[in-house]
């Protein structure tokens, strides 16, 4: 019998952009998450499932072996940590940037600086290499509320075009992290099951190259 995978994957953008990807190697969803409730997808081959979770968790099911490969963006892993699972590969989608981002032409506090994040680890990283003392307060969402109800001085969050920052008179001020999505795998699973994840490996890097050729 051939071995089982299971591949972790968000909704929404990161979904959309991996099955194509997923397509190359003959891997194909019956279902689609957006309109089933169903949370394991069954695809066109038998031995390969997708598990639909919210993208925070998609390095935590692969890191404990729940899923052997997961996609998860670089913003997320940076966050996790990254134990128990290696990156194998940069898809290069879901293409943004980690910011620091608060009201523009007022500049930073020195002291004492408040930064509000989903990205509590990301954050004190950042601030702690550059000697900046700072309170971290944890948010789940609407990061760009905090400065305007004065919750905090800043915010640390993905952009793409910046426009939620604009709508709600906010601008990147720094520039931390590129970010992308990359393909993550179980370490275990990479040794036990290392004949097909090497082949769906090699499927998408060519699948990966030819979209983004150098
Ligand atoms: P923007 O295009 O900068 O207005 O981004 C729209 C919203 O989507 C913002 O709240 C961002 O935090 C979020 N966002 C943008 N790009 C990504 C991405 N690649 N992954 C996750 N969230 C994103």
């Amino acid at each position: 019998m051939k071995d089982t995978l299971t591949i972790a994957l968000s909704k929404g953008r990161i979904f959309k952009d991996t099955v194509p990807l997923l397509q190359t190697a003959g891997i194909v969803p019956l279902e689609d998450p957006e309109t089933s409730r169903k949370l394991i997808l069954d695809t066109n081959r038998p031995e390969v499932k997708l598990v639909i979770i919210r993208a925070t968790d998609v390095p935590t099911y692969v890191q404990y072996g729940a899923a052997d490969l997961g996609v998860a963006g670089k913003d997320v892993l940076m966050e996790h940590g990254g134990q128990d699972l290696y990156e194998l590969l940069d898809l290069q989608i879901a293409r943004c940037k980690l910011m620091v981002a608060g009201f523009a032409g007022k500049p930073l506090p020195e002291g004492g600086l408040k930064v509000a994040t989903k990205f509590v680890n990301c954050a004190r990283h950042y601030f702690a290499g550059q000697g900046r003392q700072v309170d971290v307060i944890k948010l789940y969402g609407s990061m760009e509320l905090a400065p305007l109800v004065g919750l905090a001085d800043c915010i640390v969050d993905v952009v793409d075009t910046g426009n939620t920052l604009k709508a709600n008179g906010l601008a990147p001020l720094e520039h931390m992290a590129d970010i992308t999505s990359r393909l993550i795998v179980n370490k275990a699973s990479m040794k036990l099951k290392h004949e097909p994840i090497r082949d769906l490996l090699a499927h998408l890097q060519s699948a990966v190259e030819q979209r983004n050729p150098q």
